[in-house]
């Protein structure tokens, strides 16, 4: 049986393009909780957020809320709240174990749901999604800033629902919208309460940026929170146009997973090295191995979302099929 370390180890190396910002003097923030910042214009109008740093190593959106602070943006109407999440994870950061600070005593991307928050577990993640969460529930529209293991091309995960969908589609960016009802083992963030309610109009996004350590990833970001924050109207173009990319906007594609594949066993391997949106064209197409288990695809134009063996073991989600959505 290999070791994720074996595992690891034959994997590509990525560079570290970008520097890691010192985000220590943002910790007092204005809000009782730390690293924290919310701004309110006054005026009436919703509440949105940008947080960075669910997942710890996951630099480009530390960059981008980083800038936005240090650039003292504003809003025009309703609240503007910019923050970091997993800081205890990102601060252990060692560029020698780059996906080691992913968390630290459990993915705080699984933890959303009122069954976790309101229950005895303790973990460090824990402890901070519940000093999130009054925040949290007092904002309408949230982007939670993530980065892949892998290099690919950025995408907006929307969650299962029309509304979260739409959404992905008004602020235009990224190019590719994933639509996806998350993760078995736990409630991301993006589905969390009201978030997750086709009744309600809140509503919240996660995008994936392109790989942890890139520059382009850091430009994605940027870009997408600065489009998302003009689209819900809480801040004014002309505040974040400077942080916006000057390339006009492709026409989106959007695809709904169908299915997780989850590992079981730590012989897991790809038949190809996928980086994500490759399109399957057969049914029946062998495209992993679990053991002595194979994975083939369930329908023709099945399509690979984030394959990823960097975190694998039994149980973990190595990558997502999807069907080509036409009607958006
Ligand atoms: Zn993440």
């Amino acid at each position: 049986m290999q070791t994720l370390e074996q595992i690891r180890a034959k994997l590509h190396d990525y560079p570290i393009e970008v520097a890691f910002p010192n985000i220590a003097e943002w910790q007092v923030g204005n809000t009782g909780v730390d690293y924290i910042h919310t701004f309110d214009s006054g005026v009436a109008g919703p509440h949105a957020m940008i947080l960075a740093l669910t997942h710890g190593n996951e630099v480009s959106g530390a960059i981008t809320v980083d800038k936005l602070l240090r650039a003292g943006l504003r809003p025009l109407k309703g609240r503007l709240t910019l923050g970091f999440g997993n800081v205890e994870a990102y601060h252990r950061f060692d560029s020698r174990a780059p996906d080691a600070s992913r968390f630290i005593d459990e993915d705080m991307n699984r933890v959303w749901s009122a069954e976790r928050l309101d229950g005895c577990d303790d973990s460090q993640e824990l402890r901070r999604a519940r000093a999130l969460r009054p925040i949290i529930d007092s904002v309408d529209f949230l982007l939670d800033l993530h980065s892949m293991h892998e290099e690919a091309p950025p995408l907006m995960l929307s969650g299962p629902l029309e509304k979260g969908i739409r959404f992905a589609i008004d602020i235009g960016v990224p190019e590719h919208v994933i639509v996806d009802a998350g993760h078995a083992n736990g409630k991301r963030l993006r589905d969390y309460d009201a978030f997750g309610d086709p009744a309600s109009p809140k509503n919240a996004l996660l995008i994936e940026t392109g790989q942890h350590f890139s520059i382009r990833s850091k430009d994605v970001a940027l870009d997408a929170a600065s489009r998302f924050l003009v689209q819900t109207g809480v801040v004014a173009a002309v505040d974040v146009t400077d942080f916006m990319q000057r390339a006009t906007l492709s026409a989106q594609h959007v695809f709904e997973v169908t299915q997780p594949v989850i590992a079981d066993t730590m012989d897991f391997e790809f038949m190809q090295d996928f980086r994500g949106l490759e399109l399957i064209a057969r049914a029946g197409t062998v495209i992993a191995h679990d053991g002595d288990k194979e994975i083939v695809t369930p329908y023709d134009d099945c399509v690979i979302i984030m394959p990823s063996l960097r975190h694998l073991g039994p149980g973990v989600t190595v990558m997502r099929l999807a069907r080509v959505l036409n009607n958006w």
